[in-house]
């Protein structure tokens, strides 16, 4: 077979052949040039990372080989994606200031779906649970806090579809209430507010309002656009009324995700365990994780031998939106980190690999750098 030669392949995906080499070079770990040849497996992975099935054809001998038909082939795969694109339920996330009940709203939704009769219920905290309401299903990110929530947008995961902000009805909007919200409009996220402790003396919802409208986040009965629901996480009042709102702005939202493809997703929580070893809760984002896949998540990897549902059962196989627990990792992946499946095992032990080493180079790099030393450290 002729050889694939970088600049062709540049020319073909339409990359800047520099920004080609950089892809080859993590690809294989070695250096290459605008004359190197690759290997079809190689041009294949990066070709598909940038969207485009690479077919490689010959025509006889003594032609330059035709790597890619660019446009074709994009339409076709653009084609086969939209057709594949299936509504996913949304994944939410609570944010707001301390003590103003989220963690009591998060198991006021947990209690919700108990006792709409779901078997086994939700025992145990993986960082996300789901439930189903109105026959839909929610996943919603048991981690609440926005420090959980921006070190994984610092991770560049935006697993995030709709952001739920508490706000107490008897303290309105607190530091952290106007943090959290910069956070969510940052992420380009939806926003509901929930109004809670509507049950406790002195809850004011309208001042709440007042204060949403400052905020230029003015609710619907004001004129504005957030939906606002006011709710008793303790008395259970209004969790009804909110999970309502919150299947009709992913409604709005029109979440879709291709479940043929080959999984990926994003890290949410990860521990060790005695005797489990590395574990972690993921959400699957795109694609379909089954049992026997090899995934890569940054410097560590593990071929999926079973996967536990929220409810602590075993699952053959996790769709998107789904949180699902992996154990026996090679290693513990962080939160925020995204992993994805690969071709088999080896594939994804020599990424890892190779992802650690990337990291020690840098690891080096920095070390070398000079130091600015405080009098402090020096004594
Ligand atoms: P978080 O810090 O935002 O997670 O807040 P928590 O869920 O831990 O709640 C803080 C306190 O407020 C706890 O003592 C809760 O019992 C109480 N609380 C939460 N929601 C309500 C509510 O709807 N009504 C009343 N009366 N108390 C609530
Ligand atoms: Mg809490």
């Amino acid at each position: 077979k002729p050889p694939i030669i970088v600049r062709d392949l540049a020319v073909a995906l339409g990359l800047k052949p520099f920004k080609l080499i950089s892809e080859v070079s993590q690809a294989t770990g070695g250096f290459a040039g605008i004359n190197s040849s690759l290997d079809e497996p190689v041009a294949m992975k990066i070709a598909e990372k940038y969207g485009f099935l690479l077919e490689v054809k010959h025509r006889g001998e003594a032609v330059a080989p035709q790597k890619v038909k660019t446009a074709d082939t994009k339409a076709k795969i653009e084609e086969e994606e939209q057709k594949n694109l299936t509504p996913r339920p949304p994944v939410i996330c609570i944010l707001g200031h301390v003590d103003h009940g989220k963690t009591s709203l998060l198991d006021a939704i947990r209690k919700a779906n108990v006792a709409s009769g779901e078997a086994g219920g939700i025992t145990q905290h993986i960082g996300a649970y789901q439930i189903e309401f109105q026959g839909k299903k929610l996943t919603f990110l048991d981690t609440p806090g926005h420090a959980a929530f921006s070190k994984m947008r610092a991770r560049g995961a935006d697993v995030t579809d709709i952001a739920v902000l508490v706000v107490a009805a008897d303290d309105g909007f607190m530091p952290q209430t106007d943090e959290a919200l910069k956070h969510a409009q940052n992420a380009d996220v939806a926003i509901i507010v929930a109004v809670n402790k509507m049950d406790v003396k002195g809850a004011n919802i309208e001042q709440v309002k007042s204060q949403m409208q400052q905020r230029n986040i003015a609710p619907e009965d004001w004129g504005g656009e957030t939906i606002t629901v006011p709710v008793s996480a303790i008395k259970g009042t209004g969790v009804d009324q909110l999970l309502e709102m919150i299947l009709l702005q992913a409604e709005v939202l029109e979440l879709k995700a291709n479940p043929k493809a080959e999984a990926s997703g994003v890290v949410i929580e990860s521990e060790i365990e005695i005797g489990r070893g590395s574990v972690a809760t993921v959400i699957v984002q795109r694609g379909t994780l089954r049992v026997g896949d090899a995934l890569v998540c940054g410097q560590h990897w593990t071929r999926v031998k079973a996967l536990f549902s929220d409810k602590g059962e075993q699952i053959k196989e996790a769709t998107p939106s789904t949180p699902v627990r992996i154990i026996g990792w090679s290693g513990t992946p962080d939160s925020g980190a995204t992993f994805r499946a690969v071709k088999n095992p080896r594939e994804a032990e020599r990424l890892a690999e190779e992802a650690e080493q990337r990291t020690r180079k840098e690891a080096t790099v920095a070390a070398a750098e000079p130091k600015e030393v405080s009098v402090e450290q020096l004594f």
